[in-house]
């Protein structure tokens, strides 16, 4: 089965999109274990990239200043989507 097949029927029985097995709570797609695990690596990943001052997306650039921890280039492919968010957000809490 493919792998987008397989969280999409994971979706539907309720179950946690990552392991299969775990309950996400309230619309999540994640069970609060896999979440953790996301939220763990994640931030052992970003703490990686400070130490050598590396882009936290790619790994792999150079840190551009004033650019939210990431080089020019995915700087530029994710701000889009984070102002997008934050126009959202700023509408469901006005
Ligand atoms: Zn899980
Ligand atoms: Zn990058």
């Amino acid at each position: 089965m493919p792998e987008s097949a397989r969280i999409a029927a994971r979706r539907e029985a309720g179950l946690c999109t990552a392991c299969g097995t775990g309950k996400p709570a309230g619309g999540r797609a994640k069970c609060e274990t896999c979440l953790d695990a996301a939220r763990a690596s994640s931030a052992s990943r970003r703490e990686r990239a400070a130490a050598k001052g590396l882009c936290e997306a790619c790994m792999t650039r150079k840190r551009v200043k004033g650019r939210g921890n990431r080089c020019a280039t995915c700087a530029d492919k994710y701000l889009p989507r984070q102002l997008e968010r934050a126009k959202k957000r700023r509408r469901t809490t006005a």
